[in-house]
């Protein structure tokens, strides 16, 4: 309650707005996940920076949040905000494709070793057409998920293997707790899997009834899973004998590198999508496929034999998200990029490792290139022992204690993310608030 009275305190303005807010907007936000955040109301944000953030009461951040990733190489660069005004200002929208998509493609296939790229609006618009796409070329009806995934808000993927049956069994595939619906009938349309079990997985896929498996080669919207040494090479191996695509969901675990996780774990998938930091904020995504995929489909489409509406949309592929992606991938997101901001991830595991064992607590850090965060338990196996470790009233406390103290971590998950432009004072900074949080907690 005294962090609610503070955080009140400091943000009269964000109070009024939050007010007035209310009324032309549902819940008042444009967003319902922006409910999620910390405090009494949301804040309202003036201006972000780098790796700074200010709201309109003037209070300024250290933003580890960086937009859930959206923001992952720092706001409001010169470089990109430069290339963005220049487009803007010679039109964007024209159903056309500017000079930059070539550039983009190019460098997206240099990047993950798949030939042939598409555009999306978003993350979860790049999901929905790689579901439809790899249904088409297998003729199969049915998607493959890891139990508790996240992959936006594409209906098929909202779904976990009923909680009640107990983890890693083969239960029935209901929605996902929480989602809103119904949506469709998920049991006809997903197979849900356990993450780091492969007999399931092989199990599963043998029916036959599989379209693709779309994963995420690390979990991280459950907080941080990491695969079991020989895990995906082993998924690798199944899929394809079962004849299933596998696509890698890049969006979050481009954290890991340039390249994401696919490069930097060696991995060999059908198709790669990568959404929210490659635009430096702007909205759009992309996805690529493998050179066989691509032919079987670039010929018919050029053909006009496949008829593509499902695919892409007015808006996708304009030119002011391809200048975006062109500016965030030639200036940002490069090895020397990541080779500053991985040491301050690992700085901050550090400092929350030591604050955990100060303390004698069952807490862990988990890292997976410059994004890092904390279990209030051992590291989980899967993804069901981690949405069963979730504690949101703890993880509630902390954050408020923390964005009271001028450290902002993302509303969901104890999850923060480095970009080059945070400093090691940052990282010291968070140690030191989160390390008076849990002193003021483990004391009562
Ligand atoms: N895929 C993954 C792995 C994600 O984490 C998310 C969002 O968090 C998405 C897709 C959807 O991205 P967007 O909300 O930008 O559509």
């Amino acid at each position: 309650a005294q962090e609610e009275e503070l955080f009140a305190e400091l943000h009269p303005r964000s109070a009024e707005l939050a007010e007035q807010a209310r009324g032309p907007l549902l819940a008042g936000v444009p967003m319902p996940w922006m409910t999620r955040w910390p405090g009494r109301f949301p804040l309202f944000f003036e201006s972000a920076s780098g790796a700074r953030l200010t709201d309109v009461d003037g209070v300024e951040y250290v933003d580890l949040c960086l937009g859930d990733t959206g923001a992952m190489t720092g706001h409001a660069l010169p470089q990109v905000t430069e290339a963005l005004t220049a487009r803007a200002s010679r039109g964007i929208t024209t159903m056309l494709p500017s000079a930059d998509a070539i550039w983009v493609g190019e460098e997206l296939a240099r990047r993950f070793g798949l030939p042939s790229w598409q555009l999306a609006m978003s993350a979860t618009d790049a999901n929905r057409f790689v579901l439809r796409f790899a249904r088409h070329l297998t003729g199969r009806p049915r998607i493959a998920v890891m139990d508790w995934c996240y992959h936006g808000t594409v209906d098929e993927t909202l779904a976990v293997l009923d909680p009640s049956t107990g983890s890693g069994q083969a239960g029935r595939v209901v929605p996902r707790p929480g989602a809103l619906g119904p949506q469709v009938d998920v049991a006809e349309t997903t197979a849900v899997v356990p993450f780091n079990d492969l007999d399931a997985l092989d199990r599963r896929l043998a029916v036959g009834d599989v379209a693709c498996l779309l994963m995420e080669p690390a979990l991280t919207n459950i907080g941080i899973v990491l695969p079991e040494p020989g895990y995906l090479e082993g998924v690798r191996e199944v899929t394809r004998r079962h004849g299933v695509l596998l696509v890698n969901d890049e969006t979050h675990t481009l954290c890991a590198g340039p390249g994401g996780a696919t490069v930097a774990w060696g991995l060999d998938p059908d198709m790669v999508v990568v959404g929210k930091p490659i635009g430096g904020g702007i909205p759009c995504a992309a996805y690529g496929l493998s050179a066989e995929l691509a032919e079987r489909l670039s010929g018919p489409m050029l053909g006009h034999e496949i008829d593509v509406a499902g695919v892409g949309g007015t808006l996708t592929g304009n030119a002011l998200a391809l200048a975006a992606i062109r500016a965030t991938l030639s200036t940002c997101l490069r090895e020397e990029d990541f080779a500053v901001a991985v040491p301050l991830a690992e700085g901050f595991a550090a400092g929350v490792a030591g604050v955990i064992a100060d303390h004698g607590l069952p807490w862990h850090v988990q890292r997976l290139g410059c994004r890092a965060e904390y279990w209030f338990c051992p590291p989980p196996r899967d993804g069901a022992a981690a949405a069963a470790a979730v504690d949101e009233e703890l993880e509630g406390l902390l954050h408020l204690w923390c964005l009271n103290r001028g450290v902002l971590l993302t509303p969901f998950h104890n999850m923060a993310l480095f970009s080059p432009h945070h400093t090691v004072a940052d990282v010291d900074r968070h140690t030191e608030v989160f390390g008076q949080a849990v002193a003021a907690l483990t004391s009562g």
